[in-house]
């Protein structure tokens, strides 16, 4: 019992390295992902000012194109005019011309405002495109880092998995499923030191009695408290 109480120890302790490499680990694909979200949210900034760009170009395109239009229905009235032989003819026509002038003024007033609205969008787009290579130059070297770490702890817990697996196989079927599901329901934690008559898996005072007991039996004894299961420290 005694050799298995050993392996009980070195199991919990291979156990207890490897629950805390696999916090670590997950600490590392934490903030891996957050990496990924601050490069996924500017690049969501960076696509919405593209988007807005794109749109304000077609509307200045369409209005451009309106322009041409109008400056066309100008020349012609204009070309029209030597050609008019009634005055109220001519009055129409000049009336007309007016009309198109003043909505051609109207047009340009537009598109001059919108390439104004274009350049500030253009701007905040081209910081925006700027700050996302500056992330991206500030997180490569990180990203490429903790990539290399998870796979090194990878490695180590694949391998710690395959010790652990061996020394499960050492234990009869009831202590270890006694181990595990101690595992389980004390926070990872299944055998503990009794130390001083305390249990330190719990800190309760073990019984002097069971406490006596650690020093000669050939069982492995139970905390009444916590149920983990107790060996005797060295320096009791
Ligand atoms: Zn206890």
């Amino acid at each position: 019992m005694r050799e298995k109480l050993e392996l009980l120890r070195e199991l919990q302790e291979l156990d207890g390295d490897l629950n805390a490499r696999r916090r670590e680990r997950a600490q590392m694909a934490l903030e891996l992902a957050e990496i990924d979200e601050e490069v996924a949210r500017v690049q969501e900034m960076v696509d919405k000012l593209d988007a807005g760009v794109a749109t304000l170009s077609g509307q200045r395109s369409d209005l451009s194109h309106d322009l041409v239009l109008e400056e066309g229905n100008v020349s012609r009235a204009e070309g029209r005019l030597p050609t008019i032989k009634t005055q109220r003819e001519y009055v129409a026509v000049l009336k007309e011309i007016d009309t198109a002038k003043k909505m051609n003024k109207d047009i340009q007033d537009k598109i001059a405002a919108l390439e104004t609205e274009l350049a500030a969008v253009n701007r905040d787009r081209d910081e925006k495109v700027a700050e996302m290579a500056a992330i991206k130059e500030r997180v490569a070297s990180r990203q490429e880092e903790i990539a290399t770490a998870i796979g090194t702890c990878d490695q180590v817990l694949g391998a710690g998995d395959s010790r652990r697996d061996e020394f499960l196989a050492k234990l009869p079927t009831r202590m270890r499923k006694r181990y595990e599901m101690l595992l389980d329901r004390r926070a990872g934690v299944a055998i503990v030191e009794a130390r001083q008559g305390v249990c330190t898996g719990c800190n309760m005072n073990l019984p002097p009695q069971l406490f006596n007991s650690l020093f000669t039996t050939k069982e492995i004894l139970d905390c009444p408290h916590c149920n983990r299961m107790l060996y005797l420290a060295e320096s009791c």
